[in-house]
């Protein structure tokens, strides 16, 4: 399949660009570059099935060739990106949204959209199910993503009924790994970097609020099957790909000292606004429509991305 992969630079996109290449697949990767690197993408450069398009997706997207499957990865995804760059954020989940299913409406072509667990915004139900409607505070500081999100999963839908585009969406939880930035402030990577550094722990609130952290590599896994998956009335609905595994921010914290063997301490800040106290996907629907799970366990996981961390420190 020839498959287009918008942020196809950043943190998951390039790992999709990998596994697809890795399966035989022919991949064209568009991506502006505000939050993606090429660095993720350089050992790809000069593969034959390989291209890669400077390109911002809010404007038109031209492909010449045909086009089997479009995959909408391109977003801001961490709370500190999305509070810098709020308009940009709100563009590329409406206009983004908009010019990357007109690409597959055009082609014909598979649309999978990357949303997210924040459309559950400050959940009042956990575990949460595909069919819960969520808490979002809509005029926050984080309502230019959730909303965005939510605005890009009601087109998408607005898609398939209208135009009969045979589309998926993919809600994925919180995803660490290889390739994380360094600096765009997420949990993990934040922890690790400063373990590594030997500086404090920035714990938000009391640390008491609830994440399910999946690995990159199972969450790959997940999403290139709800692509692969055959055209059922189910699968257009939204389907959550993340690792049930619910653990505190604090614990979190413990585990990256346990592993690092930093002797960094915690350090208490203020909680940013509307942050959810609690997260776990509830993945029924995943495990029976495609018989996903995740497989790597945190610890795991966590010793691969530290080791990245490490040697980019080094750098
Ligand atoms: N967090 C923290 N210290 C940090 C970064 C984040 O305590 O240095 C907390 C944050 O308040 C949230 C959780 O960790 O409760 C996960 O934050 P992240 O930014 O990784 O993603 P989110 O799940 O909020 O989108």
């Amino acid at each position: 399949m020839h498959i287009v992969i918008t942020g196809g630079a950043g943190f998951l996109g390039s790992h999709l660009c990998d596994s697809l290449l890795e399966m035989g697949h022919e991949v064209s990767c568009l991506d502006n570059l505000l939050t993606g690197s090429v660095d993720n993408i350089s050992h790809l450069m000069g593969h034959e099935r390989f291209r890669f398009y400077k390109h911002d997706v809010t404007e038109f997207i031209y492909i010449g060739s045909q086009v089997d499957a479009v995959m909408h990865f391109a977003s801001p995804a961490s709370p500190r990106d999305y509070l810098e760059l709020p308009i940009e954020t709100l563009k590329v989940g409406a206009l983004g949204t908009h010019k990357s299913i007109g690409l597959a409406k055009h082609k014909n072509a598979r649309f999978l959209m990357a949303s997210t667990s924040e459309t559950y915004g400050d959940p009042l139900v956990n575990p949460q199910p595909e069919s819960y409607w969520g808490n979002v505070n809509p005029i926050g500081l984080r309502g230019v993503y959730d909303e965005a999100k939510r605005f890009a999963e009601a087109l998408v839908m607005a898609y398939h009924r209208t135009h009969g585009v045979n589309t998926r969406i993919a809600r994925i939880f919180n995803t660490y790994g290889p390739r994380m930035r360094a600096h765009d402030g997420r949990v993990v990577s934040n922890f690790i970097i400063q373990a590594l550094k030997g500086e404090s722990l920035t714990v938000y609130g009391s640390g008491k609020q609830t994440r399910s952290f999946c690995y990159v590599e199972d969450e790959i896994d997940g999403l290139i099957r709800l692509l692969m998956a055959p055209d059922t009335d189910d699968i257009h609905l939204p389907v959550n790909i993340g690792n049930p595994d619910e653990m505190t921010v604090l614990d979190i914290a413990r585990k990256i000292i346990e592993l690092t063997g930093s002797s960094s301490k915690f350090v208490f800040e203020k909680l940013p606004q509307d942050d959810p106290k609690i997260r776990q996907p509830d993945i029924t629907k995943a495990k029976t429509l495609l018989n996903w799970s995740p497989k790597t366990h945190m610890e795991e996981g966590l010793r691969c991305t530290i080791a990245y961390f490490k040697e980019k420190l080094n750098d």
